[in-house]
């Protein structure tokens, strides 16, 4: 494709350092935003929180294929780039990393980053090896672009923690920010995802964040953490979603159980459940 006026778009790690080089050189810190494109709001807001942090921002497109389940939605992923690199230059971005698969993947290449325990629950046991996959190309994206921050949206507040760990087991001189989760004006969290959604799906997707406001009312009411759980379940589908893969109230650090009792100080309230073949998330504090 050709090049939107004033953002250059680089393929290759060589390319992409070729830019980094020369901004470190010059003393300008360098923000990375990791996307897998068909960008919207929320990751513009990164973006933005980006622009702020440092002198130069990088935002990367890459579906990443290892992070997709064998029947997962890889090959259906909405992919624009053309648009992509449209808003990113509106937002002022520095550079688009848009990497061919082999700059991230080469031939032979057979190394996984393996996180604990905070990726074998909720998405992690819903999805088994979603979190290798998250984890080996953010390690990849980081150590090829170096950057001195990395912002990362709440909306996936377990990746979150998951980078965070990964940065400081490997000792990488990298902060991982995180980013407010931003919500259309119904209240579903916006996601790339939500594009599968048919007119009806989607107006049924907007009692998602709903029942978790309601149950962090409750929660902060008394109601014990198990009893706010399985009713926000039996909340979500009688709303009309099929499955609920998990709602559950767990440490906002360290994802660790919270209750069977009340709430005795801050947690998060975590769910995932699917309306026909698109899969939602959602968390928020309480
Ligand atoms: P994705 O392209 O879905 O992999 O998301 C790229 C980054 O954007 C991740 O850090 C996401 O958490 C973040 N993100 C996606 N949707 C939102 C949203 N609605 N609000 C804030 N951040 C988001």
């Amino acid at each position: 494709m050709t090049e939107t006026p004033n953002l250059p778009i680089v393929r290759t790690v060589a390319a992409l350092r070729a830019h980094t080089r020369l901004w470190r050189e010059r003393g300008e810190t360098i923000a990375l935003v990791p996307t897998m494109g068909a960008l919207h709001e929320g990751h513009l807001s990164l973006v933005r929180m980006a622009r702020v942090q440092a002198d130069r921002v990088v935002a990367s497109i890459f579906v990443n294929p290892k992070q997709f389940g064998p029947k997962e939605d890889f090959a259906a992923y909405p992919r624009d780039e053309r648009t992509d690199a449209d808003l990113l230059a509106g937002e002022r971005c520095d550079l688009m990393y848009a990497p061919d698969p082999a700059e991230i993947y080469p031939p032979g290449f057979s190394t996984t980053v393996s996180i604990g325990a905070l990726a074998q629950v909720m998405d992690g046991a819903a999805r088994p090896g979603h979190f290798d996959g998250v984890a080996t190309v953010v390690t990849k994206l980081l150590t090829q672009c170096a950057p001195n921050v990395a912002i990362f949206g709440e909306k996936d507040y377990q990746q979150l923690l998951v980078i965070r760990r990964l940065i400081k087991d490997l000792d990488l001189q990298i902060e991982a920010l995180g980013a407010p989760i931003v919500r259309a004006p119904d209240g579903l969290a916006l996601s790339s995802r939500n594009a599968y959604l048919s007119p009806a799906e989607r107006q049924i997707a907007a009692t998602l964040p709903m029942v978790l406001n309601e149950a962090a009312r409750s929660l902060t009411g008394g109601r014990t953490v198990a009893e706010t759980e399985s009713l926000a379940r039996a909340a979500l589908s009688a709303s009309g979603f099929q499955k609920v893969d998990y709602v559950e109230v767990r440490g906002a650090d360290d994802l660790s159980r919270l209750g069977p009792g009340p709430l005795t100080g801050p947690g998060r309230l975590f769910a995932a459940a699917w309306l026909g073949k698109t899969r939602l998330i959602d968390n928020l504090a309480v």
